[in-house]
Order: structure tokens, then sequence, then C-alpha cells
């Protein structure tokens, strides 16, 4: 059983706005700071839109909150004619600790492959972002029993050398249970996770220490159970991280 502090991570995806946004970083910010044991066992971060970042920056250093903020995505790039595209040092620049990559509606909607998150990934680590790498297998390959397979295949290629139990987080998001409302079973999860810590033992010399999230559908109903499981070292959270009452109902339950 892992002793690791749980990150707590919201996936805010393309939802907001300035006033919501504002809403909703105080009011996690006023829940966490309620309760101050929450902070003994979790680590908490909220990735809004690139355009909300700096306003959610401003409401953490007003109110001096124990809240992270990261982006969703990063250029593979360090600077250059990529119109559109954010960089991992301006992430960094406007106050982002983490930056998610790989996420599955990046790789469906952008096709992004592993090789272009890993090349993302090393951007990141050199800006002094924090990469949490998202992994998972669609319903098709779990249907036909590839998810170990395929969970291998996007850890190998998607974790870059350089990556350490500081810098690097992996996200299990089984891509049948995002928004969905199925959630993997507890007995897959263990699996997964225990398999997914051996890769990374195999891999990296701290890979013991490397936090392991499982995303998809988590809810308060069924955090506590999936927080317990050996191995699930925080969650991913979109939607209930859109609801500072469940977000932190979610955190409590670890
Ligand atoms: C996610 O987008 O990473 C996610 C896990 O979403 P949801 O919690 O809504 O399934």
């Amino acid at each position: 059983m892992t002793t690791k502090k749980k990150l707590i991570a919201g996936n805010w995806k393309m939802h907001g706005t300035l006033v919501s946004v504002r809403q909703l970083a105080e009011a996690v910010i006023d829940g966490v700071e309620k309760d101050a044991s929450l902070l003994d066992r979790c680590d908490f971060l909220v990735c809004p839109t690139f355009i909300h970042i700096p306003a959610v920056r401003a409401v953490i250093d007003h109110n001096r909150g124990a809240l992270r903020v990261g982006g969703q995505d990063c250029s593979p790039h360090e600077t250059g004619a990529f119109t559109g595209d954010i960089a991992a040092p301006m992430l960094k620049d406007v106050g982002c600790s983490a930056v998610i990559l790989g996420h599955s509606e990046r790789r469906q909607h952008h096709a992004e492959g592993d090789q272009t998150v890993a090349a993302k990934a090393v951007q990141a680590h050199q800006a002094g972002l924090m990469t949490i790498i998202c992994v998972g297998e669609t319903e098709a390959q779990r249907v036909a029993g590839q998810e170990k397979t395929i969970v291998k295949q996007q850890l190998d290629g998607s974790i870059p050398a350089g990556a350490t139990a500081s810098n690097t987080v992996i996200a299990y998001e089984p891509v049948w249970a995002i928004g969905t409302g199925k959630t993997a079973t507890p007995a897959d999860v263990a699996a997964m996770h225990a398999f997914i810590r051996g890769i990374l033992v195999g891999k990296m010399a701290d890979g013991a220490g490397v936090r392991i999230l499982y995303g998809g559908s988590v809810k308060p109903e069924n955090a506590g159970e999936l927080l317990a499981i050996p191995d699930v070292d925080g969650a991913l959270i979109g939607g209930a991280s859109l609801k500072a009452d469940q977000y932190l109902a979610i955190a409590k339950a670890v």
C-alpha cells in the first residue's frame, strides 16, 4: 500500500467563464481551508482552459490558497511559428505548476500519438512543469483483451527520458469510462495500476514513487473505494471537478 500524498486533479476541459471559474476556484480554496487535515492527505490541482489560467491564478494568489493550477496541454516546441499553440514556458510564466498531456480527448480529436506526447513532456519538464501523462484503452480494446498491451505501448512511447517521480504523474483513464458514468471495477483498477507500477519500476530508477491517478467518472459516491486501492495515488476528475462540493467530497473520501 502506498503512502504517497494523493493528488486530486480537476480537468475543467472547455468549460466556464471568467466569473464562473473564479467562483469555482474560490469555493475550492474555501473548502480546503475549512478542513486543514485535507492538506495532510491531498495535493490539489485544477486545470482550466488556457485563457482562464490567469484568473484562477489570481484567486490563488489573493487567497494564498493551497491550490495549484495547471494547463490541459502544451506544444511539443519551445517557441516559434506555431499559430494557436501554447508553449510550456508560457504556462510556467503564468503560474502553472503542471500540465495534462495525452488526454484521450487530445489523442482522439487531435490525432496525438505517443511520440508527440513524449515531445510535449520533454518541453514541459524543461520548463519545470510536472506532467500528468494520460493512458488508457478504448472499450473495443478492452473487449478484445488488449488493455494491457495498449497501456504498455502508451507508457513506453509517451514517457520521455528524464522523467522522474517528481516531474511525472501517470493517469490511467479507460476511455470508455470518461464522461460516461461507467467506472472500471475496483478489481480492474487494482490490476491495471499494479501493472502500470511494474512498468514504471522497470523503466525509472524511482518508478515506485511515481503517482498513478485513476480517472473515469470519479464521483463522491465511488471515490472512497477507488482511492483506497493500492497504487491509486489520486484521481483525475472531469465532470465532478466542475462542482466544488463534489470535488471536495472526493478529496474527503481519501
Ligand atoms: C477526464 O476528463 O479526465 C475525466 C476523467 O472525466 P470524467 O471524470 O468526467 O469522466
